[in-house]
């Protein structure tokens, strides 16, 4: 099977490692017993905004962080109205501050074993020409939540003129990414706001915002006009429907309770995109075997 893999396109490659996760979560399943029927509330939605939305109940999900949180008991729920599946109830700052203030992110071998690193540069750096989204010469980039910097790596890789700004509330990672030309190490909103980037990103950061639109439109007023936006975050289980229910939730390697406040669609970025003067010209979820999406906002010329 892993010989076959390797001589597969990329598509069915994460096709096939789709299947293979889903495969094995039935095989596990079929012991248990038959699910009941998914619950429905109607709640106001903190993703799209529409008061009383239609809820499925997913059902309760475990913390996976040690904490000690205020909160503890936390269940899934799906919006009908805009398709995002979010934790509920929502995080509370001391929670969120007990996970990222207190914690050091980037000290394991994942981050830095020279050649996992280079494989994770390597991946960014195919999407991004792939996607054609390497500024010009000249041009900047803005990484925000960076943490190691990849997208800036990669595109300094490529094109040694583009202006690299990293973004990050932490200053581990600051001193040890030489590719960034200005590491800016606070909240977003502190960063001066006299440049417009080419090419704003977030890889695996949009999922842990309790507000993610108004990250948007901050981005949105940084950016050129025709800028683009680039977002990578976990999506939902492999090729899951609404009726499989709770189960794969509870096998998804990127379930982060609580760090992950929700798993957002594409209906909700082209809703978002719609009301902040951008336009969805890229989405993709089938990267990592079908759990991980990527969105590419453009923003409209005449905004
Ligand atoms: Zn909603």
């Amino acid at each position: 099977m892993r010989k076959l893999a390797r001589v597969l396109p990329q598509a069915w490659r994460n096709r096939l490692r789709a299947w293979q996760l889903r495969g094995m979560a039935a095989w596990r399943d079929r012991a248990e017993a038959a699910q009941a029927p998914l619950q429905e509330t109607a709640v106001h939605c903190r993703f799209c905004g529409t008061a009383g939305a239609r809820h499925r109940v997913l059902g309760d999900v475990p913390l996976t962080h040690p904490g000690p949180f205020r909160q503890n008991a936390y269940r899934l729920l799906h919006c009908n109205v805009c398709d995002v599946v979010h934790l509920d109830p929502e995080p509370g700052a001391a929670d969120l501050s007990t996970l990222y203030e207190d914690s050091v992110q980037f000290s394991d071998e994942t981050y830095s074993g020279d050649a996992q690193a280079l494989r994770v540069l390597e991946g960014y750096g195919r999407r991004l020409d792939r996607l054609g989204l390497v500024p010009d010469a000249g041009q900047a980039l803005l990484e925000v939540g960076a943490g190691l910097a990849w997208i800036s790596r990669a595109c300094k890789q490529r094109r040694d003129g583009v202006h690299t700004v990293a973004q990050d509330v932490s200053g581990e990672c600051a001193a040890r990414c030489p590719w960034v030309d200005h590491y800016h190490v606070g909240p977003l909103r502190s960063l001066p706001s006299e440049r417009r980037f080419a090419l704003a990103s977030m890889t695996h950061v949009i999922e842990h915002l309790t507000d993610p639109a108004a990250m948007l439109a901050e981005l949105h007023a940084r950016l050129l006009p025709g800028g683009k936006v680039y977002v990578t975050a976990p999506h939902r289980p492999p090729l899951w429907r609404a009726g499989d229910g709770i189960r794969p939730w509870l096998r998804y390697e990127y379930l982060h309770v609580p760090a992950h406040v929700a798993y957002l669609s594409r209906t909700w970025f082209e809703r978002v995109a719609a009301g902040l003067g951008f336009e969805l010209v890229g989405w993709d979820t089938s990267h990592d075997g079908h759990q991980v999406l990527e969105a590419v906002l453009r923003k409209r010329e005449e905004a």
